[in-house]
């Protein structure tokens, strides 16, 4: 947990997309689910809002002081279940991992033109293949479960 001004906070609330420049009172490397409740309670605790960041892909809306945000970007588990043809993906895990993992076992993902752009946040905006798209619909439609 690093707050403004202490080593680290700047690398930690960097981002790819630099229109948009984080300032939260908190942020939080997470690497486990039970970091990132602890990080809510804490939040909750202390009358700030929470706001999420992988890889700042996105235009997100900047975390200004009265924020705890979480960086997921420790979060890289992936598990293929070749029988099911399904991915468990951490929340941190980038395409370039996922499909990696998938066509190991002659599967592949949805991917969008980026290998660097967060499975997660993809989704979560529904998620458009302009390789597969068209015969696969969106990403977001094949999603299955979501641990919150
Ligand atoms: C070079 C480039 C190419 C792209 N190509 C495509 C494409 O082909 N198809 C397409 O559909 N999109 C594409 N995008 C858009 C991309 O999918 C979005 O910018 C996406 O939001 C990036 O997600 P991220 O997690 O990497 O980024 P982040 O900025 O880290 O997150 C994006 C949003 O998701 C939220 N979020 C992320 N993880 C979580 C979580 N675990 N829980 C809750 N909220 C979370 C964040 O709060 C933020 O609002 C592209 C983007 C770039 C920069």
């Amino acid at each position: 947990m690093l707050t403004a001004g202490t080593e680290g906070y700047d690398e930690e609330t960097a981002v790819f997309n630099l229109a948009v420049a984080h300032h939260p009172a908190v942020v939080v490397g997470a690497t486990s689910a039970a970091d990132v409740s602890e990080a809510v309670r804490f939040a909750g605790r202390h009358g700030l809002n929470v706001a999420v960041l992988n890889t700042g892909h996105g235009p997100s809306v900047p975390a200004t002081d009265d924020t705890l945000l979480i960086t997921t970007r420790r979060m890289s588990d992936v598990a293929i279940d070749p029988e099911r043809k399904t991915a468990r993906v951490a929340a941190g895990v980038r395409f370039q991992q996922l499909v990696e993992a998938a066509t190991a076992h002659g599967l592949a993902p949805l991917p969008g033109s980026s290998p660097g752009v967060g499975v997660i946040g993809y989704t979560l905006g529904g998620g458009v293949s302009s390789t597969m798209g068209r015969a696969y619909g969106w990403a977001c439609d094949h999603v299955t479960a979501i641990e919150v």
